[in-house]
């Protein structure tokens, strides 16, 4: 289509059905399968992509660990710097890549410009890193000893993606990737290729000019078996994995049997707390963006809601009305700047909420909102005949259905009641999961509580605001089955440098720790 063209040109992407190479290791390339990107909206084909091969993957990743030789070679500030070119590169085409991601991911046009956004905000961050990115001096109990903690590069990080952000995450690890010294190898989701292409497309001539190969920053596009070989080979020394629990648990398994290091970005099951001493309004203004904002397909996604007893029927009736209105929730095209609500990602993602949709209400659960399932024709879409449109619900689940442990990647909001905040805090906690969380109250002995010992256990929260939308200066994360580690800012930096102890000796002495005798 024309819309789809006119996206794709501004970014120097063939929209023709002309077939890309999906591979970069300096040089573009691709003789694996053919992978079709298709928009969410139209289920148009947008893209025709060569996939890597297992021996070009492992021949990437060799060209990967030789780049990553040169980069470590470079001060910190230079590759600094380089980080502040790739930021420029960026922001002069924010506009260009968000209506990109709006058009392959489908997420609406300002959710995609600001994913961009956070690329660029997370390379300031990664500049300002490599000139400060501190080990430490320690004191020695043996006279005329230091003891430093050297941070050093690791080597190859290996990034591998899920399609909801299929920007942002690759910039909070490349900007870090780079900044601590280095090479990164991206497998992006197999649905989000073109987005991964302009990226790419966009460092590459950064990495040029400044002198360093192209292999700084590869990329391997294709499916299962490309992400297998990423995290088999022995030369990825960090594996940097976001998406499912489900591939989040063999990807774990698989780099812990070589002993290589890994980050976990799983699934989330997220709950806002709104307690009875709540702002009413802050908290539905904050509920509706975080279950309903990019159609429900965020990790940290508002999916359970918890409601005080004395404040639930007032805050419902408040909630159901802005759900059932389109002229509070416009659905539509995401390149629309008034659209809302966009489609679901893939065609199985609206067969998921269907069978979840099914089966609470199998279970005796109950549908609050009037409308509820798929949305056959969006008006005013001309392309909208394959689009995979739903209606955002909210629902009462019987308290013992399964939905409540289990994420669904869509916008499905579950409701339930509580009489005490400690309570409120158990069902919180009650879920495999531990990404994000949120209480609204303006009781100070509850905000205490709630991120003391005996608060939630999630990665993320928050206190008057919503589950979503994380700014990239704190470390971003999970906890149980949402995985392990930190990505963006605080100390993430720190798990993608391997750190030396050293124990300098400047005496003419050979003292030995705790006081042990050799007979010197
Ligand atoms: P997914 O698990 O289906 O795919 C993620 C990536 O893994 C893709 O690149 C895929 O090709 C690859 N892959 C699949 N099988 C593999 C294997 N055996 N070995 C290696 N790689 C393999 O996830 P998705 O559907 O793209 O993304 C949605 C999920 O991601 C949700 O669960 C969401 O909560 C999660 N997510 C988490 C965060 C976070 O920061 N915690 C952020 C975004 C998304």
């Amino acid at each position: 289509s024309t819309r789809a063209q006119r996206v794709l040109s501004a970014l120097d992407l063939p929209g023709d059905g002309q077939s890309i190479p999906g591979v970069f290791d300096g040089d573009w390339k691709g003789s694996g399968e053919e992978m079709l990107s298709k928009c969410p909206a139209t289920g148009e084909v947008i893209g025709r992509i060569q996939s890597a091969t297992a021996e070009e993957t492992q021949d990437t990743i060799a060209k990967t660990k030789e780049a990553g030789k040169v980069l470590r070679a470079m001060p910190a500030p230079k590759r600094g710097e380089v980080v502040r070119q790739i930021r420029e590169a960026l922001a002069s085409k924010v506009g260009e890549l968000g209506d990109l991601v709006s058009l392959e991911m489908g997420k609406i046009k300002s959710e995609g410009k600001g994913e961009v956004q956070e690329f660029v905000d997370i390379c300031d961050y990664a500049t300002g890193l490599s000139r400060s990115m501190a080990g430490r001096v320690l004191p020695s109990e043996r006279p005329e000893h230091v003891i430093y903690e050297i941070p050093n590069p690791l080597g190859v990080v290996g990034i591998l993606s899920a399609f909801n952000f299929p920007v942002a995450v690759y910039g909070w690890n490349l900007a870090l990737a780079l900044a601590t010294g280095n090479s990164t190898i991206w497998k992006p989701s197999p649905t989000t290729p073109l987005a991964a292409i302009a990226v790419t497309k966009l460092i590459q001539p950064v990495l040029e000019r400044n002198g360093l190969p192209g292999a700084v920053a590869s990329l391997v596009c294709g499916g299962v078996d490309v992400g297998k070989e990423v995290v088999g080979n022995p030369s990825v020394d960090l594996v940097s994995f976001t998406g499912s629990e489900r591939v989040g648990k063999e990807v774990g398994k698989a780099v812990q049997d070589r002993f290589g290091k890994s980050i976990l970005e799983l699934g989330g099951n997220n709950a806002v707390i709104v307690d009875k001493d709540a702002d009413l309004s802050l908290a539905l203004q904050a509920v509706l963006f975080a279950a309903v904002g990019t159609a429900g397909q965020r990790c940290t996604s508002t999916r359970r809601l918890l409601l005080h007893r004395s404040i639930s029927e007032q805050f419902l009736s408040k909630l159901i009305p802005l759900y059932d209105s389109t002229s509070t929730l416009p659905v539509g095209d995401p390149l629309e700047p008034s659209t809302l609500i966009g489609p679901l990602h893939t065609s199985t993602a609206v067969e998921m909420y269907e069978t979840r949709l099914a089966d609470i209400t199998r279970n005796g659960g109950e549908i609050l909102t009037s409308r509820q399932g798929r949305i056959d024709s969006v008006k005013g879409f001309d392309g909208s005949k394959g689009g995979n449109y739903v209606w955002p619900t909210v629902v009462k689940p019987k308290l013992d259905d399964p939905c409540w442990k289990q994420e669904t990647f869509a916008p499905i909001l579950y409701v339930a009641e509580f009489e005490t905040l400690e309570q409120a805090i158990a069902i919180n906690n009650a879920v495999p999961q531990g990404l994000s969380s949120s209480l609204f109250t303006n009781n100070v002995q509850s905000m205490g509580k709630w991120l003391g010992p005996e608060g939630s256990d999630c990665g993320i929260t928050n206190i008057n605001v919503g589950t979503s939308g994380a700014e990239i200066g704190a470390a971003f994360g999970g906890n149980k089955s949402t995985g392990w580690g930190r990505e963006s800012g605080g100390d993430a930096w720190k798990q993608y440098v391997r750190w030396s102890a050293a124990t300098v000796n400047y005496s003419n002495k050979m003292p030995l720790a705790q006081g042990v005798n050799f007979g010197f």
